[in-house]
């Protein structure tokens, strides 16, 4: 059992809630605010119960050292000029600072830690860093799904030493699908893989051949197992590389009896980005390069869908930051969208393109973390959760 924020005895205490405040921003202002609003549940919720809180997040690659280009104050600004909390910068994550802004904290305000891996100690997850990180508090809650495949002292190492803690509301809601996922999907479960890399996807792809019953594969990623096929592919991306995990893949695809679909049709181009041309076969023209799925595999997939009830879309089924190529993604978001079973979309470019289709809030779940959902898929868990558990 996942032990919550809703399991503790917050009244009075000094928690320490590690947020994912990693936000996109340009000449020192916030340009997405996502995670700061998904966050908010959790810090209300803390705030209300009595607690005593302060956040601590990184922001940007400061490589373990004081950088202002990468300093919380902007955000900080930025959180109150939105109202969303009464925060309160600390220029610093540890040490005096720290412990005087928490000792003179008053009622209703949120402390705001200066970033996390302005210390080499973050990353490293070093014992000494994690002592005074831990300092000043007495109950810790994680609610930054995204870094929870990491071992960071703020994710792992603060809990490992801390007995009062707990998840988020973020993290319960995460781990709450994620775990159905991985371990009693209701069948026929489905997962679309797109993206550009089947060696960024190896992991994620065998654990799915233990649970899937049809996989879907679009993006660039297709053409490698095109190729594997027989298919000319003309000059599309490919990972020569790959061929041996392919067959990995079919082989055990076919021990299991999953069924992996395949484009049938394409929309190509000379050059990446250059005009669409509908490409009628699987087969692609010397010249020519794959650059979104056609009309005919997306009724393909549309029909394999429909007779699923859980799916996990993960990856882009072309360059759909581009118009004419984003069609076999916004296709099969619309889809997905109507089907009215459960629809997990794992992380980074498939939440941007549910976004951009208009139908995210169709979906049930659409996760905060790329690199973390898919480790929680491959590996049925992750370090930062497992440490509250
Ligand atoms: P990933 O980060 O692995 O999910 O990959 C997402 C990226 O793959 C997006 O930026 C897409 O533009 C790109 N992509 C999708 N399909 C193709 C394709 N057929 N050729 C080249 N890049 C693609």
């Amino acid at each position: 059992m996942l032990k919550t924020v809703k399991d503790m005895n917050l009244k009075g205490k000094n928690v320490f809630l590690r947020v994912d405040f990693n936000v996109p921003m340009e000449d020192g202002v916030v340009k997405d605010d996502t995670r700061i609003r998904e966050a908010l549940k959790t810090i209300n919720y803390i705030v209300e119960q009595g607690g005593k809180l302060a956040l601590g997040t990184h922001l940007g690659r400061p490589k373990g050292e004081k950088n202002l280009k990468y300093s919380l104050k902007p955000v900080v600004d930025y959180i109150n000029s939105k109202g969303y909390f009464k925060a309160v910068f600390v220029e610093d994550c540890i040490g005096e600072a720290v412990e005087k802004a928490v000792n003179s904290q008053s009622e209703g305000t949120v402390l705001v830690l200066e970033n996390l891996r302005f210390y080499n100690g973050e990353e490293k997850n070093d014992p000494e860093f994690v002592t005074a990180l831990a300092k000043p508090f007495n109950a810790y809650v994680n609610d930054a799904f995204g870094t929870c495949h990491r071992k960071h002292a703020s994710v792992y190492g603060i809990p490992s030493v801390m007995d009062e803690k707990g998840a988020g509301l973020l993290i319960e809601k995460e781990a709450t699908y994620f775990d159905k996922l991985v371990k009693s999907p209701e069948h026929p479960f489905a997962a679309i893989l797109g993206g550009s890399k089947v060696s960024d996807k190896i992991g994620v792809i065998k654990s799915l051949l233990d649970k899937a019953d049809i996989i879907l594969i679009g993006g660039a990623m297709a053409y490698t197992f095109l190729k594997y096929n027989g298919l000319k592919i003309g000059i599309s991306r490919v990972e020569d590389d790959q061929m041996d995990t392919v067959k990995l893949i079919y082989e055990k695809a076919s021990q299991r009896g999953v069924k992996i679909l395949l484009p049938v049709d394409h929309t190509i181009s000379a050059t990446f980005g250059g005009a669409p041309v509908y490409c009628e076969t699987a087969d692609i023209a010397d010249g020519m390069m794959g650059l979104d799925i056609g009309a005919k595999s997306i009724e393909n997939y549309k029909n394999a869908l429909s007779t699923c009830k859980t799916v996990l879309w993960n990856g882009p089924m072309g360059v759909f930051e581009q118009d004419d190529y984003a069609i076999g993604t916004y296709a099969l978001a619309n889809h997905l969208a109507s089907l009215g079973i459960t629809v997990v979309v794992g992380g980074g470019d498939s939440v941007a393109a549910a976004n951009k289709a208009g139908v995210a809030d169709k979906m049930s779940h659409i996760s905060t973390g790329g690199g973390a959902s898919l480790e929680y898929i491959e590996f049925g868990s992750l370090p930062g959760i497992d440490i509250l558990r």
